[in-house]
């Protein structure tokens, strides 16, 4: 295993996450299979780490409770969704940075991410890439305003600066999708967080 995944993961477990490796997709979606059950009610954030990994076929044909709220065309019921995921029995989402001191790095616009992150789902699980990686905070603030933010406002199409130059501009558009930033420290309630490093650079 890779100094810097295996750094992470040893640090990730002395602040009480569960840590697990995976070599490539194939092996973290195995891991999620033995830690979700049949019939759960459960939920993802977006994120295109989820998707990469074949998470969200699993759960979108597998035998769960999922409705996708990113599908839902109706503005009233697409928000019931959202806050219905406060409540689901896991809740899969990656991470824009993970510190190798065993730290969690989040930033979001709407909070629906981090919200169940935070607090509600009985179980989060955390999908991260190698390319996640970061030696400090700073190195995460900076792979949010240079890499993941402007890449993530192109591909929502949110119109806001950084999606034409690519540059973080600190902008005060409406869309804006860096409006919250979160850093789990540490997992209080031992097993309710699962982190998976994959040695793949997958998401953004
Ligand atoms: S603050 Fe605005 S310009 Fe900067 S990364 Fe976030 S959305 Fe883009």
């Amino acid at each position: 295993m890779d100094a810097m995944i295996s750094k992470t993961i040893k640090a990730l477990k002395e602040n009480q996450f569960e840590a697990y490796y995976a070599e490539n997709s194939l092996e973290a979606l195995e891991i999620v299979k033995g830690l979700v059950k049949e019939g759960e009610r459960v939920d993802r954030g977006g994120s295109l780490t989820i998707e990469q990994t074949g998470i969200l076929r699993y759960i979108t044909e597998g035998n769960f409770g999922y409705a996708d709220p990113y599908k839902e065309s109706d503005p009233v019921k697409k928000a019931e969704l959202m806050q219905a995921r406060l409540s689901c029995d896991t809740f899969f989402c990656s991470a824009n940075a993970v510190i190798t001191d065993g730290r969690l790095y989040n930033e979001d616009g709407a909070c629906s991410r981090v919200a169940p992150l935070l607090f509600g789902p009985k179980q989060v699980i955390v999908v991260a890439g190698r390319n996640k990686l970061v030696n400090s905070e700073a190195e995460a603030r900076k792979r949010m305003m240079t890499v993941a933010a402007p890449l993530n406002a192109k591909r929502l199409k949110t119109a806001t600066p950084c999606t034409e130059d690519g540059v973080c501009h600190n902008c005060k558009h409406p869309n804006r999708i860096c409006c919250s930033t979160v850093i789990t420290n540490f997992n209080r309630i031992k097993g309710r967080i699962k982190v998976i490093i994959v040695n793949e650079d997958l998401g953004m």
